[in-house]
Parts: C-alpha cells; sequence; structure tokens
C-alpha cells in the first residue's frame, strides 16, 4: 500500500496502482471464502433505522472480492441484494435523458474513439446556434426533460465558450409544454476557472470518463493531444468540486482494459471523492466499447461479457448505494432490461450520437460516435419501462430545488425518497403521458400511476399528488413539485 492515501489530491497516490494490485490479488485469494462472502453481503444489506434507511456501502477491497466470486448461489444473492438496496433508495423510478452532441472537433488521439483527430473520413460538424434550437426542440417533441450535452475537445472549434452559449440557447427554449430542466455536461478535463464558469450556467451533474484507470494503458490509449496527461484527466473531479460542482458523473470504458483493475479504481475514485469532498459520485456510467466509424471493438482485447457486465452492475450498486446508476443505448433492449434489475436508476431512450441527429431523418449518420444498439422511440422505451413495473420519472425538482450534492444524498439516506421523489415521478410521468405519449402507453401509464399512488405513505403527500395529476389531466397545470 506504498502511496495509497484516499486524501491525496494526487492522480497517482487515490488511484494507487500498487493499491488495486494488493487488492486484486486480496479478490482472487478470497474469492471461494463463504464466510467473508456472507458477511459482507450482510454488511451491506439496508437496514432501518428511526430516519429512514440506512446501508453501509462496502469498500473497494470488500466489493472486489464479491466482483471475484464464482460461486453460482452468492452471485444469484448479490443479485438479489443489488434489487433490494436499488429499492431501498431509488424504488422502482427510472430517470430518463438523452445525449444531445454539440461538436465532433476533436484534438485528441483516443485510439477507440471515432472522433481522433486523425480520422479524416468522418464528417466533422459542430452545431449553430439555430441547429442547437432545432435538434432542441425534436427532443422536447418527443417529451424529454434533461439533456447530457456531448463535444470533442477542440479549444479553436468547442471552447468553453461556446459550451456556454449552448447551454445557455438550451435553457432558454419552451416549446409548446417543454423545457429542458436539467443540462449534465459531458466534455473534457477543464481549468477550475471553466467548472466554475460552467456551475455558473446552471449545469446539473459534470461527467468525465476515466476511459481506464491503468496509468500506461491510458497513455498508450490517449498517444496525443491534451487528454494524453493522466494526472490531469483523473484529478478533473476535484477542479470540478473546487469550481463548486457537487454533483459529478464517473465511468470508465469497458473494454480498454482488465475489468476488475478497472472497477477497483473506479470505486477507489467514489472513496476518494467522498473523502476530501464529503460527498461521493452522484453518478456512475457503465459505457461499452463499441463499434464505431472506423473503431473496431475486437481489436481491443479486453471485451466482457454480458454475464460478467451484470456482476460489475450489481457489485457497483452493493458498494455504492446512494450514487445514481446509467446505462446508455449503447445497450440493447434486453441488457438493459436485466440491468434495470441490478440497480440501474437512469437510463437514455431514443438517442442520436451524431451531432445533428435528432434532425436528421436517415441513419446511420455520418458524424454518429458509436452504434447505437437500442433504436426504440422514447414512447416505446417508456411504454416497456412500465410494463415492466418500472416509473419512468421526468424529474428535476432535486436540482431545482437545490437538492445536490450532500443534501440529495440526505434526501436518500432518510429514505424520504417515497415521500418526495416517488410523486413528483408519478406528476412528470403524468405530464409526458399527456403531451407526449401515444394512446397505447397513455393507458398502460394512467393504469401504473393509480398502482403507485397507493404506495405514498404520507397521506397527506398522497393527497396533494392525487390532486395534482388529476389537474395535470384536466391540462391545468400548476408545476407543481416536493
Ligand atoms: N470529449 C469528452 C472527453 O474527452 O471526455 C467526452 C465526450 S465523448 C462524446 C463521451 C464518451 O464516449 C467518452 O468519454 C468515451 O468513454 C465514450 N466513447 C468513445 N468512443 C466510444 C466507442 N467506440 N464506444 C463506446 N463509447 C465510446
Amino acid at each position: 500500500m506504498a502511496n495509497y492515501n484516499p486524501k491525496s489530491l494526487k492522480a497517482e497516490e487515490f488511484i494507487n496502482d500498487g493499491e488495486i494490485l494488493e487488492t486484486l490479488k486480496y479478490a482472487e485469494e478470497n474469492k471461494n471464502n463463504v464466510e467473508l462472502i456472507d458477511s459482507l453481503l450482510e454488511k451491506a444489506r439496508p437496514k432501518k433505522t428511526e430516519l429512514g434507511v440506512t446501508c453501509a456501502g462496502l469498500t473497494h477491497r470488500e466489493a472486489s472480492v464479491l466482483l471475484a466470486c464464482e460461486i453460482p448461489e452468492k452471485i444469484e444473492a448479490m443479485y438479489a441484494l443489488a434489487e433490494e438496496i436499488k429499492q431501498a433508495f431509488y424504488g422502482n423510478r427510472i430517470v430518463m435523458f438523452a445525449p444531445l452532441y454539440l461538436s465532433n472537433y476533436c484534438v485528441n488521439g483516443c485510439t477507440y474513439c471515432p472522433y481522433h483527430y486523425q480520422n479524416k473520413h468522418i464528417c466533422r460538424k459542430k452545431l449553430t446556434q439555430e441547429e442547437v434550437r432545432a435538434e432542441v426542440i425534436a427532443l422536447q417533441d418527443m417529451g424529454h426533460k434533461r439533456l447530457a450535452i456531448e463535444a470533442g475537445e477542440d479549444p479553436v472549434n468547442n471552447p468553453i465558450e461556446y459550451i456556454l452559449e449552448c447551454i445557455d440557447t438550451i435553457y432558454s427554449i419552451h416549446h409548446k409544454n417543454g423545457d429542458i430542466r436539467r443540462v449534465n455536461v459531458n466534455i473534457a478535463a477543464t481549468t477550475v476557472e471553466n467548472y466554475r464558469k460552467l456551475k455558473d450556467a446552471g449545469i446539473g451533474t459534470y461527467i468525465l470518463f476515466q476511459e481506464t484507470y491503468h496509468k500506461e494503458s491510458y497513455e498508450a490509449l490517449h498517444p496525443t493531444g491534451p487528454k494524453h496527461n493522466y494526472a490531469y484527466h483523473t484529478e478533473a473531479m476535484d477542479r470540478a468540486m473546487e469550481g463548486g460542482i457537487d454533483d459529478v458523473g464517473l465511468g470508465v470504458l469497458f473494454g480498454l482494459e482488465l475489468y476488475k483493475y478497472e472497477f477497483a479504481g473506479l470505486l477507489m475514485h467514489a472513496e476518494h471523492l467522498e473523502a476530501v469532498h464529503g460527498v461521493g459520485p452522484h453518478t456512475i456510467s457503465v459505457p461499452r466499447l463499441k463499434k464505431a466509424d472506423d473503431i473496431d471493438p475486437d481489436q481491443f482485447d479486453n471485451g466482457i461479457s454480458d454475464d460478467i457486465f451484470e456482476k460489475i452492475i450489481a457489485c457497483i450498486r452493493i458498494a455504492v448505494p446512494y450514487t445514481g446508476m446509467i446505462i446508455s443505448t449503447r445497450e440493447s433492449e434486453a441488457v438493459r432490461g436485466r440491468a434495470l434489475n441490478l440497480g440501474i436508476s437512469q437510463i437514455s431512450g431514443a438517442s442520436r450520437t451524431s451531432v445533428g441527429g435528432y434532425t436528421e431523418e436517415e441513419r446511420p449518420h455520418d458524424s454518429e460516435q458509436f452504434d447505437v444498439s437500442d433504436q426504440r422511440t422514447l414512447d416505446e422505451v417508456v411504454r416497456w419501462l412500465m410494463e415492466l413495473d418500472h416509473i419512468p420519472s421526468f424529474c428535476t425538482a432535486c436540482y431545482r430545488e437545490g437538492r445536490t450534492g450532500d443534501r440529495f444524498m440526505q434526501l436518500c439516506k432518510t429514505g424520504q425518497i417515497l415521500n418526495c421523489c416517488h410523486p413528483n415521478a408519478l406528476m412528470t410521468l403524468t405530464e409526458y403521458l399527456v403531451d407526449y405519449a401515444s394512446p397505447e402507453t397513455q393507458k398502460v401509464g394512467f393504469e401504473l400511476i393509480e398502482k403507485e399512488l397507493a404506495k405514498i405513505p404520507k397521506d397527506k403527500v398522497r393527497q396533494i399528488a392525487k390532486d395534482n395529476i388529476e389537474q395535470i389531466k384536466a391540462s391545468n397545470r400548476r408545476d407543481f413539485r416536493f
């Protein structure tokens, strides 16, 4: 554990290679240690408290033992526990969002991404503000309220001023009953000053995937450009938090390095944020490497099977019970369906990964970042979720009420979700159904809402939610949220 220090601000000390290797060794030695595995599952189980529910989570070492375990009954127990934790803190709500690609100009040389600067045949595009408007209206017309904006790294074509202007444009568009109420941002690592500007522009979560925590591989996979700098990239979340952004989203691109290494690194990063800033990551994403314009995933040695992918999701859910988990349309309907029962709390729907993709008719688009597996419409995804007894949520109230960072975690930890997020989800779902859904989806939705209202514990809250839902159905909006 030579230089391992979760409180350090130096990447190589809080993501310490020696500590990860020792963790993997410890996990391998204990992968059949039934007594230890049972005690970890017990430690991680949600417990009732006077205030609500609490969950201890697991350290990166403990969670790595679960990930290494190959005993079928224990894996089943992990999956059941992951679902129990998801239900305890997030209920059956699934937050909906869509990515919005602003520009694919990029100066980096990432070997797995078709936006790398040496790709001379991919069509380069950058949206004008008029085009941003058109894309946002198309997204609002589907019913989206929450976006994640995406851009390549290019200080000349996509400077921070351009990103800020786009955010302003997005928030300014009110088309019919549509509004984008939360803009999350996935752009390259930047300075504290720029993070402060993003915070002032009113962003939700700042998302940055580590791609890989393995320094040597990281440097080989990012041979040129500003992204080559491992420490600058890995320390980005600390700068974001210093700039005032208290919701940050982590992720690794599974397929680039050995998944057990990435898993330990990811959890160490979460532990570091908690140790230094008092709050862990708001979300963790689990992207897997996909085929893209000039990228063949088979050229990379570390692809993972669907079974391993599910195990990773369940083990993350168990280790960091309060962190939201995101799965994108990189995954198929079948994989997403299984992942929903293992702890996922946010999914994208009807995504286009090309610049200008929401206003173009034909697929595939010539500026696309990667192949999208789940190509269903938002209406189809929403209906599918409800048929599986999940509540698609378009709520952004926490963010608007300033319940971010540790204030959100507090809400989660005291189990107030059923009296707050649950009714909000039902009200925003009603808005969606009234404004955008097909008659078939409306039918499924209104029946589900009836059933779900009964789950709200406080009589007064339940009655207010019922009244509001009736008002929304009568097209009488009050935009009320708990
Ligand atoms: N440019 C930003 C940066 O440097 O972090 C991020 C924006 S990029 C549009 C979003 C993410 O897409 C990347 O962080 C990467 O993990 C992922 N990505 C890149 N190539 C991919 C591929 N071939 N398959 C799946 N995901 C990919």
